[in-house]
């Protein structure tokens, strides 16, 4: 794919969008590009449209501006970041239609190329690393390097997941660069977590069960628990990660009840399971060590459906 910049020729009105619960990547990838848009090209007018956005990212640009239900518009130009599937757009999904362009900027594997121009690396850390290859690096200003931070930042488990590179490190340096105040955006991005959310992880780990001989673990919050502690589902991130911290641990899985005898499904894998075809199989998607989808069912039959093909690729 060309530049950005090139694509933007001709567009006088445009969108940008992400998935549904969008998390540090999604939110990242989408306000850095509004910025830099208002930052270069201020006669495009441009949209951001996100499903409610989380209050930690509060402290990125355009945050207050994010549009959380769509508008009848026709767009010259929608851009999808960081979202795989059609069905996985969110509250932009009705635009896509009535869109002059459409072009989707992504780093999953999963990715359906839904989009009239698809612009995938699978090997980026995040949507906010294939981004700032598509942009003019002199041209980003430190507001901008800050959403792409926290993108690149959060997606990496903080430089840790193997989707890390020495691509990623150069990105992160070149945003280290604008001035960026990193250790502010790792602590509210990544690890700060409110005393509900402390509370209910703390939860989820005690009532944890291992399976498969101890090589796979399985926590679940229930609805009467997310009602007990007042917690919604975009308080559960990262409890699926303390669950992978298991010594000895290949999978972990993380469910919880998002409708009656419905759940969502969070896997994780240290590399042996490739959990994206787990999830592709029941409709979601991912990467090898990150997949999600949604199930239904009760906790038991999810987890018995989920662990048949992980036990046959254990034993592969
Ligand atoms: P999560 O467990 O929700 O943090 O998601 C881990 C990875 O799987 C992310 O890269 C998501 O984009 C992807 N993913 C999660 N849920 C789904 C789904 N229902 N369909 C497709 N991909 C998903
Ligand atoms: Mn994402
Ligand atoms: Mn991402």
């Amino acid at each position: 794919m060309k530049k950005i910049d090139e694509i933007l020729n001709g567009v006088s009105c445009m969108a940008i969008a992400g998935h549904v619960r969008p998390d540090g990547d999604c939110i990242g990838s989408c306000l850095g590009l509004y910025q830099y848009l208002r930052d270069n090209r201020p006669e495009i007018q441009a949209d951001v449209y996100l499903e409610d956005p989380r209050p930690e990212f509060s402290y990125l640009p355009g945050f207050s501006e994010v549009k959380t239900s769509c508008e009848e518009k026709e767009y010259d130009l929608v851009v999808l970041l960081d979202v795989s599937s059609e069905e996985r757009i969110g509250v932009a999904a009705p635009l896509l239609a009535k869109a002059g362009k459409t072009i989707c900027i992504d780093h999953h594997v999963t990715n359906t190329e839904y989009c009239e121009i698809n612009h995938v690396e699978p090997d980026a850390s995040s949507a906010c690393e294939v981004l700032f290859g598509l942009l003019e690096e002199e041209k980003i200003s430190e507001p901008c390097a800050e959403a792409l931070y926290t993108g690149i930042v959060t997606d990496s488990g903080v430089f840790q997941y193997s989707s890390t590179s020495p691509h990623t490190m150069r990105v992160a340096a070149a945003l280290m660069e604008k001035g960026v105040p990193f250790t502010r955006i790792i602590e509210d991005a990544f690890f700060k977590k409110t005393y509900v959310q402390n509370q209910i992880m703390g939860r989820t780990i005690m009532e944890s069960i291992m399976l498969l001989d101890q090589r796979c673990i399985v926590g679940y919050v229930r609805k009467k628990d997310m009602d007990f502690y007042g917690v919604t589902p975009k308080d559960m991130d990262g409890i699926v990660n303390q669950l992978q911290n298991t010594r000895g641990v290949e999978v972990a899985i993380f469910l919880y009840e998002i409708g009656v005898q419905e759940y969502k499904v969070s896997m994780r894998s240290n590399g042996k399971v490739d959990v994206a075809r787990v999830a592709s199989y029941f409709g979601g998607g991912g990467h090898v060590k990150a997949a999600g989808c949604t199930m239904q069912g009760s906790v038991f039959d999810v987890v018995n459906s989920l662990t048949l093909d992980i036990e046959r690729q254990l034993q592969e």
